[in-house]
Formats: C-alpha cells, structure tokens, sequence
C-alpha cells in the first residue's frame, strides 16, 4: 500500500516536472526545515527528478514499476509510537522519511492540525498521519498548543465595557432594553456594516470560513444606533396608522413584532448580524432550505454566535423564527445554547448567576 503510494506520487511529481508546471513551487522555500537545515533546490535536483520520468504520454495513462525512483525502503526507521494531536506554528514540509534529504510530499501551513502517530528516537523528527501515509516533520515546528484563531490586529481599549466574553452573555429583548451606560466600540464586517469590536472579528471570521467551503454569506444588517431604531419604530408605526388606519396603540403593538423597541434591539447592542445569501435582497423564511444556512447553523457557534430567535420559541423571544438571525454571545456559551434548544431568555434564566 505505502509502495502504491509513492509510485502514484512519483508519476505525479514526474508529469509535472515535465508538463513545464513549475512543480517546485510546492515547495516554498522559506518552509521552516528548508530554512534552517536543507540548502535550497538546485536546477541538478530538478533536473534530476526529470531524468527518472518516462515519456509524458506514459505517465499520464499507465504508470509502471519503473517511475518509481526509491530504491530501498525509506518507511523502515525507528520511531516511538504516541497519539497527539498538533499544531504546525509555520509553514512546514512534510517529508515522506525523517531526514531533510527525503522527498516533500506535502506541506502543513500555519495553525494546520497534525495527526502525530510517533516521534523519532532523537526527538528531532514527528511522524504523522498525512492524507493516510505516514510522512515526517521537524519537531521543533510543530505545538501541542492549538494556535488562537487569526485575531487581526484586535486592540480592546483600555476600561472597555466588555471586560470579558463572559460579559456578552446577557439578554437583550422588547422588555429588556441595553443599560443606560452601554458604550461599545464598532468595526466593519462586511461592505458598510459594523458590528462591536470583538463581534465584528469574530463574524469577519465566520464569514472567511464560509468562503473558504464555498458559502458566500451576505450581511444585510448589522449595528443599527438607538437613534436609528427610533427612526425605524416610529416610521413603521406612522405608516400603519396612515396606511391602515390603526390606532397608535395597535400600530406599536403590529410594529413591535417584528422591529424591536429603540434600546430593546440587538442590533442597538452591536451584537446582532442578519445574514442571507447573495441572491436575496431581504429577510426570508425560506433562507432555511439554503445552503448557507446549512453551513451557519454547523459553524456560527464556532465563532460565538447563536441563532437567536428559533422555531417553537417564538411565545418567549416575542420574535418570529429567523433563520438569519445570529446574536454574538461568546464562544463559551454560544454551543451550549445551541446545544440545549432552548431560546437566550430560557438559558440565561438557568445559567446566570
Ligand atoms: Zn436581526
């Protein structure tokens, strides 16, 4: 099995070699081990590796026992077996025996995760399980500390209202407004809309990791100021009363069920993201059938978010079902909550102290 392995990644790295691919790109040079250790490809390595390929027309179709280039077998070192899991802390080559002269059959990237089967005796080398081989890196390049998610350049300022994550477990709703003294920081997460500081990262990164599975998640509102909840509230009960001839009364209470109060809204906490596709222009229910959707629900607690307002829970939130609807809660609780079907109010009331 390792030997088919290897034939196959030979005819491969051959055909490249040969099809003018500039195969060496796969291989970076500022790779940690290359750096500190192996002298940089020379054109005789290259052009060596070319020489053992056959014909183009032969490798492309019917790789033979011929390409293969390893003679003796370079899996037989010794190692001592252990199960770990680890986290490259640079970009890395994975080399397929532990020595710098051994060919790169891949590379780890920063924060990859590496499936770690044994180390060799002198400790320099890990040996992992890569893409179902066993291959080898530099010990010293790999951590068994998981890296923190890619924080940008997040400066929290000094006496911030959210001292930490805890802090952004807390309810906000049409009877529960923000504090008086809420104060928060915003930044872009995506064309024109902002969110809390900390919020907006985690949401930027959301939506990075959706694009990186081929999502393309679209925002369609985000921070929205007290001021401008007003504005909304009052236009939106101006028009019932004009266009329906409802009383002030039954305009508020129509308007109240689907725009929060000024004050009483997540949006005015800057904690709140409504997010469809990209092929809508506003809020739907059917945004559940998507697969944009799918893919929120699988991951928004990964990055603290809940969805806030779910099917069956529409007598306590006081909102109907939003299915693009996500509130930032912190990492620690998010999947809990999510977790537990219950709705924010419902949890809180259990888990706060
Ligand atoms: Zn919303």
């Amino acid at each position: 099995m390792n030997f088919g392995y290897r034939r196959v990644a030979a005819a491969i790295f051959a055909a490249l070699a040969l099809c003018g691919c500039a195969s060496r790109q796969a291989v970076p040079v500022s790779s940690a081990d290359q750096a500190t250790e192996a002298p940089p490809a020379t054109s005789a390595e290259i052009s060596s590796e070319i020489e053992t390929a056959t014909a183009p027309s032969e490798t492309a179709t019917a790789p033979t026992e011929e390409t293969t280039f390893v003679t003796t077998d370079p899996l037989d070192y010794a190692f001592e077996p252990l199960s770990a899991k680890m986290y490259s802390t640079d970009t890395l080559n994975v080399r397929e025996y532990p020595s710098t002269e051994a060919k790169i059959v891949g590379q780890l990237n920063p924060g990859d995760e590496a499936d770690v089967v044994g180390r060799t005796p002198d400790g320099a080398w890990y040996v992992i399980n890569f893409d179902g081989s066993r291959a080898c890196v530099f010990a010293e390049y790999l951590s068994a500390e998981q890296p923190e998610e890619e924080t940008e350049q997040l400066v929290i300022p000094e006496n911030y209202y959210f001292a930490d994550e805890d802090d952004y477990f807390f309810v906000v709703n049409k009877q529960i407004y923000l504090p008086e003294d809420y104060s928060i920081e915003t930044a872009f997460v995506q064309g024109s809309y902002e969110l809390e500081i900390v919020a907006a990262e985690r949401c930027r990164a959301m939506i990075a990791a959706a694009e990186k599975d081929g999502i393309d998640l679209k925002v369609l509102s985000a921070y929205r100021t007290v001021e401008y909840q007003r504005n909304l509230f009052e236009r939106n009960v101006k028009s019932r009363m004009e266009d329906y001839g409802m009383t002030y009364d039954e305009a508020v209470y129509d308007v109240s069920i689907n725009i929060a109060p000024p004050g009483g809204s997540e949006h005015n906490a800057g904690l709140a993201v409504d997010i469809i596709d990209r092929n809508h222009w506003d809020t739907y229910e059917e945004f559940e059938d998507t697969e944009e959707f799918e893919w929120l629900i699988g991951h928004c607690t990964d990055f603290g978010f809940i969805l806030r307002y779910p099917k069956g829970k529409e007598d306590v939130t006081g909102y109907i079902y939003e299915p693009w609807h996500y509130r930032y809660v912190g990492v620690k609780y998010a999947k809990d909550i999510m977790d537990s079907g219950l709705c924010l109010e419902e949890y809180f009331e259990q888990h706060a102290q």
